[in-house]
């Protein structure tokens, strides 16, 4: 039996904490549940997951349908696409097997590409050596969640782009009905020996998947800023999430001017580290500019915004003395505060 390989890429950034990654995860939960259910599908269909944020790795290796399982995704700093394709040629070449003269190899594989943002690493050599060596040999369909990915680099990898808009439930899951639609089209067409049919984007527009046509329009920017704190009473990192809020009269206000919402805060592991970038912050945001400090997702403290002179925030439950979970320094938080502060801000 020919294997018919699809990989999941999948942009684990921090901007993706809370809601969308839940969704992403359901999204690849149906998906599963769905070419289950497919005769032809059950027996061709391999899954595997790459996960990326500040760095790539594989999460699941490619496995038969039966037996993958959707994993708990990761969440980390940075949006490293081009390690992202270096890790998916490598497991190509791995995991795909090739056709020679004593054994059919695999079908071509299927690569469902998701980000929602902009990269952070150098994508240039690898989208090179994707389209010297792999582009003719495999079908990498790249899909937008929400306005902040670069488009314009994503052409450059492949034709085929496809916008979910808000990145929302209902485009996730119309997005998971596609791919296993499609998915299960192609399996069966291979099964009746048809040569190369191909995972087709029309279906995609009738599913209400927007193409993207040109590549001129430049990626929203500055939507969502992200923070990184640690609970000073368990020293458990979390994220801290706001979101551009438009201010009449302030539209279209300057990069690093906006107003941003506090969207909410995060639980996080130290795996999160394992999966950002090193080289800190990418910009800094006067406290100024946000609204809404929550309590700490840990403990509880009234709020999960507080910073110490090594500039990195913490929880604090009032004035007093407090050790920083990050330095270990002794700090004295005053009453009142009041005086802003610049902060870096995480890579999205
Ligand atoms: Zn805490
Ligand atoms: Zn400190």
């Amino acid at each position: 039996m020919r294997r018919l390989p699809i990989f999941f890429v999948l942009d684990v950034s921090e901007s993706m904490a809370g809601e969308p990654i839940a969704q992403l995860q359901s999204a690849m939960e149906s998906i599963v549940e769905q070419l289950r259910q497919d005769p032809n599908a059950l027996e061709t269909v391999h899954i595997s997951v790459i996960a990326f944020a500040g760095k790539a790795g594989m999460v699941v290796p490619l496995v038969e349908l039966m037996s993958f399982y959707p994993p708990r995704l990761p969440l980390g700093g940075g949006t490293a696409l081009g390690e992202a394709l270096d890790e998916l040629m490598t497991r190509i070449e791995v995991e795909v097997k090739k056709t020679t003269s004593d054994q059919r190899g695999d079908w071509e594989p299927v690569i469902y590409l998701l980000t929602d943002g902009r990269p952070t690493d150098r994508t240039d050599a690898a989208i090179s050596r994707w389209r010297k060596q792999y582009a003719s040999r495999a079908h990498l369909i790249a899909v937008t969640l929400g306005g902040g990915a670069d488009t314009r680099v994503l052409k450059q990898l492949t034709d085929d782009v496809v916008a979910l808009d808000s990145g929302g439930g209902d485009d996730l899951s119309r997005f998971a009905q596609w791919v296993s639609a499609s998915v299960a089209a192609q399996s069966q067409a291979l099964d009746m020996g048809k040569s190369a049919p191909g995972i087709s984007l029309a279906k995609a527009g009738e599913a209400g998947i927007s193409l993207v046509k040109d590549s001129d329009s430049a990626p929203v920017d500055e939507q969502v800023v992200v923070f990184t704190g640690r609970c000073h009473r368990n020293k458990k990192p979390y994220l801290l999430k706001y979101n551009a809020v438009s201010v009449p009269g302030n539209f279209g206000a300057p990069a690093g001017q906006g107003v941003y919402g506090l969207e909410g805060a995060y639980p996080l592991s130290e795996e999160y580290f394992e999966w950002s970038s090193e080289g800190g912050a990418a910009s800094t945001v006067s406290s100024d500019q946000l609204e809404g400090a929550p309590p700490c997702p840990h403990c509880g403290a009234v709020t999960s915004f507080a910073m110490c002179s090594c500039g990195k925030l913490m929880c604090c439950n009032g004035p007093g003395e407090q050790t920083c979970p990050w330095c270990a320094d002794t700090i004295e938080f005053g009453k009142g505060g009041g005086s802003s502060f610049d902060i870096g801000r995480g890579q999205g």
